[in-house]
């Protein structure tokens, strides 16, 4: 499968925090092939094994769920309230098409409402929409019509955008972070398929990231790994009003190496390991440091587990990520594979 297909069947599968059901079963599908073992935890974490030589293991992670939201009301007209799973800025949420997943596993699709601007009054068109007002309208005219097409309490949904390629080799979609991390470690497995390891490589694809780094947690602890390296999708700001020093990571230059963020301080035995494995014979595979200290990955719940994981962590620069249409360009997407690769195949060597 072509980089650009993997990238948007991922991208368009559903997956909002808590309901990582259809990603989940489509990674099973799309990694398999490629792996000695698959199997599933308790909170639906899945973990994907190749067996190596020697006695050392390494967790790849990377995390299968998007922000979403949950419907939280179904007022006596029809009209759903809802609340955030993870981090949103509510000024981008208003008038978009989502998609709702109903207990039966079915989509249903409603629009977020929002008070048309010829009824405002002046004051009002100028603030921004709190989320306990927002709406969202799917047709019913009353609960029971809600209910009758399935719709309950707790029913998670999300902005739903299909995967386009903007043009050649930039793409958007509405999931990058992870989908985007989780493609890498798909795309790496079957590049390293046909090759001995001396490592074991343990792929960890987990839930609950953008609800506070749940999975991660628990994968950490029953890999009990030796290193553990985290793939995201990250914040790509190369754009107009933002100055070069505010700009964590910017697009086209490459996989992008944390230094440090919100929830990690990577050790520069790591750092510099993951630097070395870009040095290749035949070429320098282009990297760039992520800045510090923006953000958070699932190597801040990793590196604390048990005794402590040496951790890094390796992102493939995104923008506008937490909104429904995140871009990214493929040749980065790429290069991370290709770091990843290298970087897998040099160890344990490379950190000694
Ligand atoms: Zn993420």
């Amino acid at each position: 499968m072509e980089l650009i297909d993997l990238l948007r069947e991922l991208s368009d599968a559903f997956g909002v925090s808590g309901f990582e059901d259809e990603v989940r079963e489509r990674i099973t599908d799309l990694v398999s092939p490629y792996v000695d073992e698959v199997k599933t935890d308790t909170l639906g974490n899945l973990f994907a094994t190749r067996t190596g030589k020697e006695e050392f293991t390494l967790m790849l992670d990377a995390h299968m769920d998007e922000v979403g939201f949950m419907v939280k009301w179904i007022d006596e007209n029809g009209y759903l309230r809802f609340a955030p799973l993870g981090g949103w800025d509510e000024r981008i949420i208003p008038s978009h098409r989502v998609e709702i997943l109903t207990r039966s596993r079915e989509k249903r699709y409603g629009v977020i409402g929002s008070a048309p601007p010829h009824i405002l009054k002046e004051e009002e068109r100028k603030q921004p929409i709190p989320l306990e007002k927002m709406f969202i309208d799917v047709g019913a005219s009353s609960r029971q019509e809600a209910a009758d097409m399935g719709i309950n309490i707790g029913d998670p949904l999300t902005i739903h955008y299909p995967f386009t390629e903007l043009c050649s080799g930039y793409v958007t979609g509405k999931a990058f972070d992870d989908r985007v991390g989780c493609a890498v470690m798909i795309e790496t497995a079957r590049r390293l398929a046909k090759r001995d390891l001396k490592v074991n490589l343990v792929l960890s694809f987990v839930i609950g990231e953008e609800v506070g780094l749940r999975g991660a947690r628990t994968a950490a602890y029953q890999i009990d790994p030796d290193l553990a390296l985290a793939l995201e999708g990250t914040i790509g700001a190369d754009m107009p009003g933002i100055p070069e020093e505010n700009q964590p990571v910017r697009l086209g230059r490459g996989p992008a190496i944390t230094v440090a963020d919100h929830t990690i301080i990577v050790s520069r035995r790591m750092v510099e390991a993951l630097e070395q494995a870009a040095v290749t014979e035949e070429a320098t595979i282009p990297y760039q440091y992520k800045l510090p200290t923006y953000g958070g990955t699932d190597a801040g719940a990793i590196h604390l587990s048990r005794a402590g994981v040496l951790s890094g962590v390796v992102s493939v620069p995104c923008r506008f990520i937490h909104s429904p249409t995140s871009t990214l360009r493929l040749n980065d997407f790429e290069n991370t594979v290709r770091l990843v690769t290298r970087f897998i195949e040099a160890l344990p060597d490379i950190l000694r």
